[in-house]
């Protein structure tokens, strides 16, 4: 089994990417794709210890991108970088940093003291985001976890809600594919992408713009939810992926090796990746 959707301390996750191939041995899972939001720094380390430890390790990002006015998480398999996606991956992250001071401001103009430093502080790879704007809130005993600055601040349409810049959700696509990795559309089911990725439109993705796959399998999704996505993918001949996207113990419910791929599906995933000419 294959856990195809986790996250280090490059990004929001808080495990370094050799604590996650440690656990995904003691798992025994034959591998997992590290897909750091927006970053591809950790591949190198993880690729390291997944060859000590006898794990594979599939080199993925989880994209940032939009489609008609809704964030949408773009997962990419397989990445040999280009000059182009380095660029694009810059300025998202150059975004997500800019942001942070923005914020900080509205948390102070809430009453919520919290400084650069005291965010930066939480922060230890190359990929800022709002639960480390969370942490630094845990941190200073403001907040009991990351779910109660969520709620409270942090969570589109809260408070303190900052967005941040994507790309968009086609050129997201097209990007990933330029760039050798096969393309499976995050949680397609969960908040806001549930309204505008309907089924009509994750088909049209499909035909027209050569999406490689559905993420079906997902804590945030029920098991009507998975069922349906399942057979969606089946439907429009996709591989249909399942993933805990785990954040370590940022995120409850979202254990490595939770929700899984099984080794088959993920090596039709792989021969996707070999056809393009991407890093297997
Ligand atoms: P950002 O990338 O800065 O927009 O922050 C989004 C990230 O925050 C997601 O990748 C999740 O890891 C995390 N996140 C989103 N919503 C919540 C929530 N309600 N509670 C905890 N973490 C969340
Ligand atoms: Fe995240
Ligand atoms: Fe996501
Ligand atoms: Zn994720």
């Amino acid at each position: 089994m294959y856990d195809l959707h986790t996250h280090s301390v490059v990004s929001d996750g808080t495990d370094t990417p050799t604590e996650l191939a440690e656990q995904a041995a003691e798992l025994g899972l034959t591998g997992f794709a590290l897909c750091d939001h927006d970053i591809l720094d950790g591949i190198t380390e993880a690729r390291n210890a997944g060859e000590r430890l006898g794990v594979r390790v599939i080199a993925g990002i989880e994209l940032s991108a939009k489609y008609a006015g809704v964030d949408i998480h773009v997962l990419g398999y397989g990445i040999n970088p280009t000059p182009e996606l380095d660029k694009v991956l810059a300025g998202l992250r150059r975004g997500r940093l800019d942001r942070i001071p923005r914020m900080i401001q509205q948390m102070d103009e809430l009453g919520v003291p919290l400084t650069l430093e005291e965010v930066m502080a939480q922060v230890s790879g190359g990929s800022v985001g709002r639960p480390h704007v969370a942490d630094a809130l845990v941190a200073k005993g403001i907040v009991a976890h990351r779910d109660e600055a969520f709620a409270r601040w942090l969570a589109a349409g809260r408070p303190a809600y900052v967005p941040k810049p994507t790309v968009d959700l086609v050129q997201g696509i097209d990007l990933l594919h330029q760039a050798g990795a096969a393309v499976v559309i995050a949680h397609p089911r969960i908040r806001g992408a549930a309204k505008v990725l309907t089924d009509e439109v994750l088909a049209d993705l499909v035909t027209e713009h050569g999406l490689d796959g559905i993420e079906a399998g997902h804590p945030m999704h029920d098991a009507a939810t998975r069922a349906q996505l399942y057979a969606l993918a089946e439907l429009l001949g996709v591989i249909a992926t399942g993933s805990s996207d785990c954040h370590g113990t940022g995120k409850i419910g979202h254990e490595l090796g939770s929700v899984t791929t099984p080794d088959g599906v993920t090596g039709e995933l792989l021969r996707i990746i070999s056809a393009r000419g991407g890093a297997v």
